[in-house]
């Protein structure tokens, strides 16, 4: 994808509009979908855009994917085996069709989009009857119309990096909402397909974002979480040179209540921002700042662009200028070439840290990316001893790193209810973890000010500050 961004007309918007009328105006169109997300926030809000063209077609979700006339995958293609499992559903989809003759079947998403995958569609998935690309949401409305008529795969992979505004969506959450900020990565991080899938940087304009914001705010929502591949380079191409800092400062003076973003890349993790995180009223004191590894020599190769120390130095500053903020991360380990020594230095960095959690993941190698042609692949065997290591420690510390909160205050956002307790209602607190309190349905969609009074695995357990 080399293209320059490609930003949607409004006519072509309109013209995907008149699809969603003639499609709610077909007398036998499907009555109910199921769209199945795998991967990350990014796909759970394109998920989000699809349900709300498909409400407009007159569809309403169904209890579940069994008794839906149409089922959507949006796939991941991060690691393999989201790959394999969002296939191994798409086949069992075939054998509930034997059943269900009038079962649509679309694929999406990331792993649409890897070189390769429409032929693969085309010839060992020609059940599906539509698959589609992540820069063709917009499109989606006529590509379904095209879908509904043919007799077979319709197929639509575009290689622009697309920009669409005001598409419709169906908000899984009433209180909080997703609103992407950029598309695509510049990175090349050698164990990565994102950039090869969702394309060049490209940034929303601000006044998109803000009015986004605003509207989201008088619907009622207290929370919004800025997503993007590389929120930090947010702003790179665009004429008035934004930075995400400035950006995040006119979103503050919105008066949304809680503002979170993710995710974050350690390199452009500027001063600028450290200082906009530490003076804001509403940007939550939370940060994910994934440092895959703690070796030097191993991060050179991830090409990840920073050092150990030149991360511990963001960590620092941020430390020292949001004291208490909650720190998370993503590590790697078993990379190519990964010897034990520099998994120590994972270890050690780890320790060092703190972090309130991590998300810990055995390198998956993809095709297309540098690192799946390095030599000296670790074996499972390696990898499967080193990521329990690591998770044992992680817990072990994030134990002793939430014990900092007890006995302090937190603001939570109530969710629902605890899992265990209808007596009990859970949400996030402002600096990221998990918190259960005493509540009531009343509670849900509510801020609560909290005491907390213990933990419990890896939540907080608290009780109302009034009481
Ligand atoms: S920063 Fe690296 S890991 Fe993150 S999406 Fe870009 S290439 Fe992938």
């Amino acid at each position: 994808m080399t293209d320059p961004t490609y930003q949607v007309t409004a006519a072509e918007l309109e013209e995907q509009q008149r699809y969603i009328q003639q499609i709610a105006d077909l007398p036998e169109r499907p009555a109910t979908y199921c769209v199945v997300t795998y991967g990350c926030q990014m796909n759970a809000h394109d998920s989000e855009t699809i349900a709300g063209m498909l409400r407009e077609m007159g569809m309403k979700e169904a209890a579940s994917r069994e008794e839906a006339d149409f089922v959507l995958f949006n796939t991941c293609c991060v690691r393999d085996n989201a790959e394999r499992r969002a296939l191994g559903n798409v086949t069992w989809l075939k054998e509930v069709r034997k059943r269900k003759p009038g079962l649509m079947i679309a694929v999406c998403g990331c792993m649409v989009q890897e070189p390769g995958m429409a032929e693969k569609i085309l010839k060992q998935y020609r059940f599906v009857d539509l698959a589609f690309g992540t820069a063709n949401l917009h499109r989606f409305p006529e590509l379904m119309w095209k879908a509904l008529h043919a007799d077979t795969t319709v197929v639509e992979i575009d290689t622009r990096n697309t920009l669409a505004e005001d598409l419709p969506v169906q908000r899984m959450r009433k209180d909080a909402a997703y609103i992407n900020i950029m598309f695509g990565c510049d990175n090349y991080c050698t164990y990565c397909i994102v950039p090869y899938v969702r394309g060049r940087e490209r940034s929303r304009r601000p006044e998109d974002i803000l009015r986004e914001t605003e509207r989201l705010r008088q619907d009622g929502v207290k929370e919004i979480m800025l997503l993007g591949q590389n929120v930090n380079s947010y702003g790179k191409g665009l004429a008035d040179g934004i930075t995400f800092a400035q950006l995040l400062r006119r979103l503050d003076e919105t008066g949304i209540e809680r503002i979170r973003f993710m995710t974050s890349h350690p390199k452009d993790l500027s001063d600028e921002l450290i200082k906009v995180m530490g003076s804001s009223r509403h940007v939550l004191p939370q940060f994910h700042l994934p440092v895959q590894a703690g070796n030097d020599e191993v991060l050179r190769r991830m090409n990840r662009r920073y050092t150990r120390e030149a991360y511990l130095n963001r960590v620092r500053a941020l430390r020292e200028a949001v004291p208490g903020i909650g720190l998370t991360t993503d590590l790697i380990v078993g990379f190519p070439g990964e010897t034990e020594a520099q998994f120590q230095d994972t270890l050690s960095l780890v320790e060092e840290v703190g972090f309130d959690s991590a998300f810990t993941f055995i390198y998956s190698p993809r095709v297309g990316t540098a690192a799946a042609k390095m030599p000296d692949q670790v074996s499972a065997e390696v990898a499967s001893d080193r990521i329990q290591r690591l998770i044992a420690l992680q817990d072990e510390c994030q134990q002793r790193a939430m014990r900092r909160f007890l006995g302090t205050e937190e603001q939570v956002l109530v969710e629902g209810f605890s899992r265990r307790s209808h007596s009990a209602v859970s949400g996030h607190g402002m600096h990221g973890l998990s918190v259960t309190l005493p509540g009531s349905e009343r509670d849900i969609g509510q801020i609560v000010r909290v005491r907390v009074t213990g933990l419990k695995n890896n939540t907080l357990v608290a009780e109302r500050a009034e009481a």
